[in-house]
């Protein structure tokens, strides 16, 4: 859910975007990367149990195959899985992001992995990269309570004159 008010310190509308405690994880992971993200997951089940999950193809499979417990499987990621990320990150479907991608091999779908990663950041969505700032984010209080996150005012950009 999105809404605006007047942030009356900076006098300026600010557009939240509202979390539901119940938070929508999207969790994705390259080949190198998997067994890191699956034990991780593995470790955390219990917190996990609380939220929606959902992935990219393969990593989404073996998410489900680990917890024996449904998850929303979209496309693998070079196979447009990233990209049906990204639209969801910016359609308000996705609270969290966790994506796991390595830092030692070029992907093929190297231009998906940075769009999505973009979005992330357009829509102020919190992600975590590696295992150390997924532990801080499960961890953090704010995971079991509603949160507004604060988006950036696009208003400018999108009443420009072209
Ligand atoms: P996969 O996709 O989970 O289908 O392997 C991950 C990725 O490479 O983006």
């Amino acid at each position: 859910m999105t809404f605006v008010f007047l942030n009356l310190y900076t006098g300026k509308m600010s557009i939240i975007r509202k979390f539901n405690a119940r938070k929508r994880i999207a969790l994705i992971a390259h080949d190198n990367k998997k067994a890191e993200l699956i034990d991780w997951i593995y470790y955390n089940r219990e917190v996990l149990s609380k939220h929606e999950l959902l992935g990219t193809g393969t990593t989404g499979r073996l998410v489900e195959e680990t917890l024996d417990r449904p998850v929303k499987k979209l496309l693998s990621g070079p196979l447009g899985g990233d990209q049906q990320i990204g639209a969801l990150v910016a359609e308000g479907k996705v609270d969290l992001i966790i994506f796991f991608w390595d830092p030692m091999a070029s992907q093929p779908h190297d231009p998906d992995i940075k769009a999505l990663l973009r979005l992330g950041v357009v829509w102020n969505t919190p992600m975590a990269c590696n295992r150390a700032t997924a532990d801080f984010m499960l961890t953090s209080p704010l995971m079991s309570q509603e949160y507004e996150s604060m988006l950036t005012d696009y208003g400018t950009y999108l009443s420009r004159k072209v």
